[in-house]
Parts: structure tokens; C-alpha cells; sequence
């Protein structure tokens, strides 16, 4: 059994993020999501927040903290899709998917910063993607934005290493999901052709690494990247 934590997961009503936090409050720890609409898994606290916005996550985390406690485990998971190839991108369709996925995370995670440095105690848990590091055609707003999660953590470990808080990003690959549900059927077969475990993940194997990297057995890993995608990225 480990330690029992607060723990925000954004992006909690659904997919993946639902997915992490039915796993959290399985393992014991006091759980609270993010939802723009709908709700959490049941004994879970679902508190509203955009991430395109500083002040409703600052609103969120306040609920939190009343309700639960300070924050001791940051699951930044919610994030979109824009696809399209670059030539019809528009620089709208770019800055939104960054505006999100990136900068939804920098605001998530520097409003989580205080609280955690003055706990001596963090773990940051980064919802990145395959694609970051593969590269995915009609993907440059999202894998750049989900490559960069590596270099924030990488910074992140490097700036609060000492203090006792860990920062870490999962590599999703292909996992069912209403996201990847949208994915023409073309395109899905394409990628199960490419994918060494000949299918694809399932949420709870993505919820399986982020209780890993929130639980105990876990405090001496930081800065690193952890694929969970059937080989398809073979370790990036
Ligand atoms: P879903 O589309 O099923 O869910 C996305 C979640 O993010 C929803 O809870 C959604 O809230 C939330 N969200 C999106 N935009 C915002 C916003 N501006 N403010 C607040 N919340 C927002 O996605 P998945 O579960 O598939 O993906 C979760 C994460 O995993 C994402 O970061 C995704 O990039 C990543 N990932 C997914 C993969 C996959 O194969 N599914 C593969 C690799 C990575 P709402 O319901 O209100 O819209």
C-alpha cells in the first residue's frame, strides 16, 4: 500500500483522465478531477476549469485545497486534437492546440508549484503522446506541443529535484478513446499495422503508470519519459 495523496487529475470526466482517476481513488488516495462538463468517477471531487484559463484553474485548485487538502499529486491530462496538414493549418488551429496542451499545463502546473514546494513533497505527471517524439503527419500543433511536455519536465526536474518533487511524462500510443475514435477507419488500420503489440492500449494500462509514478516505489524517478504504447515508439 502507498502513501495516501491529494491528487488533481485534469481532464477527469471522461477517457484517459477518468480512467487515471478511478485508478487513484482504487489506490487510496483523496481524489479531485477537472471537468468543463459532465463529472468525475464516483468518490471523486469534480471541480470546473478551463485550461485556456489562468484564473478558473486558480479556482479550482481553491476548491481543492478547502475540500481535500493541499494538492500533492498533479495529473496534467487534459488536452485536444486540430488535425490537419500543415499547408491548411491555420495559425489559430496551431496556437489553439498549444494554448491547451502546453500552455494548459504550464498554468496547471505553476499554480500546483506553491503548494507542492511548500509540502517538500510533488509529483508532476505529464500527459504527452507517441506522436511528441514519432511525429505524426497532420499533427504539427499536437506533437509539437506534445514533445514539448518532455522539455517541461526535463526543466521542471531540474528546478525542484531537490525539494522532493518529481516530475515525469507518460507517452500514450494509440488508446480507445472518443479522441481516437474520430481518427477516419483508414487511418486506424495504418496505425495497428505499425504497432508491435498488433493492438491498440486501453485506459486503464495508461492509469496503470501514472499510479506507478504517483506511488511510493516511485521517488527516485523524475525527468523521464515513459512510453505506453504497445512498442510503437520502442522506448523513444
Ligand atoms: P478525450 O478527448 O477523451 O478527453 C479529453 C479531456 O480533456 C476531456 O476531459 C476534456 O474535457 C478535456 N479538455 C480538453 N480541452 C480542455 C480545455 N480547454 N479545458 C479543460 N479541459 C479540456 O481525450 P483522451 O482521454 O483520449 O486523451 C487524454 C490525454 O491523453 C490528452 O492530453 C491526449 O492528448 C493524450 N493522449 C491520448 C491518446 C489516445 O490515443 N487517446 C494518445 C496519446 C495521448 P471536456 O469533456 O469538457 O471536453
Amino acid at each position: 500500500m502507498t502513501t495516501s495523496r491529494t491528487v488533481l487529475v485534469t481532464g477527469g470526466n471522461r477517457g484517459i483522465g477518468r480512467a487515471i482517476a478511478e485508478r487513484m481513488i482504487a489506490d487510496g488516495h483523496r481524489v479531485a478531477v477537472t471537468a468543463r462538463s459532465g463529472e468525475g468517477p464516483e468518490g471523486s471531487l469534480t471541480v470546473r476549469a478551463e485550461m485556456t484559463d489562468a484564473a478558473s484553474i486558480d479556482q479550482a485548485f481553491t476548491q481543492v485545497e478547502a475540500e481535500l487538502g493541499p494538492v500533492e499529486v498533479v495529473v496534467a491530462n487534459a488536452g485536444i486534437t486540430r488535425d490537419t496538414l500543415l499547408l491548411r493549418m491555420t495559425e489559430e488551429e496551431f496556437t489553439s492546440v498549444i494554448d491547451t496542451n502546453l500552455t494548459g499545463t504550464f498554468r496547471v502546473v505553476k499554480r500546483a508549484a506553491k503548494g507542492l514546494l511548500k509540502g517538500r513533497f510533488g509529483r508532476v505527471i505529464l500527459i504527452s503522446s507517441v506522436v511528441g517524439l514519432y511525429g505524426s503527419p497532420g499533427q504539427i500543433n499536437y506533437s509539437s506541443s506534445k514533445a514539448a511536455l518532455v522539455g517541461f519536465a526535463r526543466s521542471l526536474t531540474r528546478e525542484l529535484g531537490s525539494r522532493g518533487i518529481t516530475a515525469n511524462v507518460i507517452a500514450p500510443g494509440f488508446i480507445e478513446t472518443d479522441m481516437t475514435a474520430e481518427l477516419p477507419e483508414a487511418q486506424q488500420k495504418q496505425y495497428l499495422s505499425t504497432i508491435p503489440a498488433g493492438r491498440f492500449g486501453q485506459v486503464s494500462e495508461i492509469a496503470g503508470a501514472a499510479s506507478f509514478l504517483a506511488g511510493d516505489d516511485a521517488a527516485y524517478i523524475s525527468g523521464a519519459v515513459i512510453p505506453v504504447d504497445g512498442g510503437l515508439g520502442m522506448g523513444h
